[in-house]
């Protein structure tokens, strides 16, 4: 493995269990392939179940001694892993791209995104208070404590390696939990840089592990059914989502599910187009478009429709497309042949329905996992695009007449994660933000994500909420004491 870093050990072929490098198991290694140019990044070990169950057993053993440290010894930890990942942003920046495949900036950025949550979660754990209920009888005091749940399993999506890791690793470390992460076979590299980066910064061993390996079904398989396991925290689609819900359910574990979205970005025609453009780029190609609060749906007013999709179209047509490594690259390759296959049949799917193209709808001639970015226009309900996640650099603009015909269309699918519009009239912006079935939504805003805020979903893009004060709820039980004889 000779990966472009400035510090090699950063990361290994190795999973990093229990603070130390695990080289082999008995399954043998799986190869990583960078997308943009098929090159084999690194051979890593396959874990299986009992490799699994050890891993889960060591975070077990570790969890009296993590959860003894008092508030402040967690939160100092924390704020070294902090510093760590930022002194270190550019080689995990790197290890982004190469495994994932977004454009540099975009991977640097991902870096800070991802290390906000650390230093976050760090400053909450001082805060995590109890309460005093006025009891019913004199002589009863009613205490509540919060205390952390226990051994945490997280499964998470390739699309953002680092920030997907550590916002679900912030706020359990923060309460006392230990955590178990199987990272997406595609990107595991990061995810091992991050647990080198915890040890360096005294996480203790068993605190945080990653497992690597593509026997994804027999890891989440154990995962799902450890009885040690008391909380699994998920991010990736809807469908995994639901299995992973079931095979919880045995052991009844506590489950949070962050899955996948449809968003809705309306543009009504009081709104600043400008503004509305800008936006619309960030929230629609960021990742290449392989973003779960992705515009996926573009609804602009008719009054405004044809000027703006043309704006939009000529915008699009200039993103420089290539390796994310490249200086000035703003696309860079999907993450797999099975994506690029699914924004092409999304966009026949669109043709085939009399749908206009505006700019791309092609492979891009770079070849490979290159999707040209692509802008349709007359796009109707009932599309394949209009009730599934595209998830790449491929927009389809939906004309409608008025507030009521955009919210009815904006809630017209299962999902309910993010959502964007842009308007100016004020009335009108708390209907809309009143009545749009959706965790997050973004007024004359193209990007939602920060660390002080809850992300989230309803519907059947999730449970729960992470980052903000309310994400370390998630891995905190309450206990209550109910203490009598007294006075
Ligand atoms: P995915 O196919 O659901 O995979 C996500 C994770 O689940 C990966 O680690 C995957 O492992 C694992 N997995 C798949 N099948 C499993 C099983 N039977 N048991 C246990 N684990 C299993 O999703 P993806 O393609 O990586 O990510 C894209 C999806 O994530 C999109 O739907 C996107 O909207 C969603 N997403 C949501 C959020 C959010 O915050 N709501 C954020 C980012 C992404 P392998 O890699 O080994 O297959």
């Amino acid at each position: 493995m000779n990966l472009p870093l400035k510090d090699k050990t950063l990361v290994r072929p190795a999973a990093h269990v229990n603070g130390t490098w695990v080289e082999k198991t008995p399954h043998g290694v799986y190869a990583l392939s960078n997308p943009a140019t098929g090159e084999t990044l690194a051979e890593l070990p396959r874990f299986g179940e009992a490799e699994t169950r050890a891993a889960i057993a060591q975070a077990d053993a570790a969890l009296h001694g993590w959860k003894a440290r008092t508030a402040g010894q967690r939160a100092d930890i924390l704020h070294r892993w902090y510093d760590l990942i930022l002194a270190n942003r550019d080689d995990v920046a790197t290890l982004i791209t190469l495994e994932e495949g977004k454009p540099l900036g975009e991977a640097r950025g991902e870096v800070e995104y991802a290390a906000s949550f650390i230093r976050w979660f760090a400053e909450e754990a001082r805060r995590i208070y109890g309460d005093v209920i006025p009891a019913p009888r004199g002589a009863q005091r009613i205490v509540v404590l919060k205390q952390p749940i226990g051994v945490c399993a997280a499964i998470t999506p390739w699309n953002f390696p680092a920030a997907m890791i550590t916002r679900k690793a912030g706020p359990a470390l923060a309460a006392g939990c230990t955590m178990v992460v199987k990272p997406a076979s595609q990107t595991p590299l990061t995810a091992l840089a991050l647990a080198e980066l915890a040890v360096r910064a005294g996480v203790p061993a068993g605190v945080f592990s990653v497992l690597t390996g593509n026997d994804t079904r027999v890891v989440g398989g154990e995962l799902t059914g450890n009885p040690l396991v008391r909380k699994i925290t998920f991010t990736g689609s809807t469908q995994v989502g639901r299995v992973l819900l079931e095979q919880s359910a045995a052991t009844i574990k506590k489950c949070s599910m962050e899955l996948g979205g449809n968003g809705p970005f309306i543009v009504f025609d009081d709104a600043d187009l400008d503004a509305a453009l800008e936006g619309l780029m960030v929230a629609k190609f960021r990742n290449t478009g392989q973003s779960c609060v992705g515009a996926n749906r573009v609804l602009v007013q008719k009054g405004v429709y044809e000027r703006f999709a043309q704006a939009f179209a000529t915008r699009v047509k200039d993103l420089k497309v290539g390796n994310g490594l490249d200086e000035g690259v703003q696309i860079g390759p999907m993450i797999d042949a099975k994506a690029v296959s699914k924004a092409q049949e999304h966009v026949a799917n669109a043709i085939a329905g009399g749908a206009r193209v505006l700019t791309g709808g092609q492979r891009h001639a770079l070849g490979g996992n290159f999707f040209e970015p692509t802008v349709l226009a007359d796009m109707k309900p009932g599309m394949q695009m209009a009730c599934e996640e595209t998830f790449g650099p491929v927009a389809g603009l939906f004309p409608f007449d008025d507030e009521a015909g955009a919210i009815a269309l904006a809630n017209e699918t299962e999902f309910g994660l993010a959502s964007y519009f842009y308007a100016k009239d004020h009335a009108r912006i708390w209907r809309v933000a009143e009545a749009i079935e959706a965790g997050m939504v973004g007024i004359n805003c193209g990007l939602i994500s920060t660390d002080v805020a809850p992300f989230g979903g309803i519907k059947q893009s999730g449970l729960g909420r992470e980052g903000s004060k309310y994400g370390i709820d998630e891995f905190l039980e309450i206990k209550y004491l109910a203490w009598d004889g007294i006075g």
